[in-house]
């Protein structure tokens, strides 16, 4: 996990190295049980190297609390390691680029349970086990058992956090998300699940 931190910081396999002042490899647990995936570092995050240190971050973790979750006790990354300038959203081919870190790290955090942060990570995690993702309020709120790279694990999409900062009215709907992750943390999730 080190190497590879080292290695997101130094790389320069896409244009958007060029923009940054840090690269955010991601933070946490290196065993945790549950894996969160966001987009992309935003200004904030750029400046410390370290993924949700802004707005968006203060209420992931306000939500990791109603989940019963400490920050140290899970993983938390993005899709692309470098902030996109202006905060534009990550092109296909950026995502193409910086996912192999993704992946990789997801091996080797083995997590139980992966919650994405938003269409950007759900869509990318959910195509990597070859579903079509549609919309994000569609997908959202369930749980998908999928495999991706030989991990068997249990998505749950939700919306990006920084949606329900623009759209209060969003909020209910991450709170609901997260309230299914305690749930599903205390195994009482049964008959919730959907197969595919
Ligand atoms: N938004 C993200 O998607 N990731 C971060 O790390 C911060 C804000
Ligand atoms: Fe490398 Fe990813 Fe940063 Fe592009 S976004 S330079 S692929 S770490």
């Amino acid at each position: 996990m080190r190497e590879l931190e080292e290695e997101i910081r130094r790389c320069t396999k896409c244009p958007l190295h060029r923009h940054r002042a840090k690269a955010v490899p991601g933070e946490g647990d290196p065993n945790a049980k549950v894996f969160f995936i966001g987009e992309a570092p935003g200004r904030n995050e750029d400046l410390e190297g370290r993924p949700f240190v802004g707005a968006a971050g203060k209420l992931l973790n306000r939500l990791l609390e109603l989940a019963g979750l400490s920050r140290s006790a899970v993983f938390i990354t993005n899709v692309v390691k470098c902030r996109p300038p202006g905060n534009r959203d990550p092109r296909p081919e950026e995502i193409e680029a910086c996912a192999p870190y993704l992946d990789r790290q997801l091996a080797a955090v083995r997590p139980d349970i992966v919650v994405t942060l938003g269409r950007h990570s759900t869509a990318y995690l959910l195509g990597r086990a070859g579903m079509q993702a549609s919309s994000i309020m569609k997908t959202r709120g369930r749980i998908y058992r999928i495999e991706v790279g030989g991990l068997e694990v249990e998505v749950l999409p939700t919306l990006h956090p920084a949606a329900a900062l623009y759209n209060p009215r969003l909020l209910p709907l991450l709170e609901s998300d997260f309230s299914l992750l305690r749930s599903l943390l205390r195994g009482r999730a049964e008959g919730l699940e959907r197969f595919f």
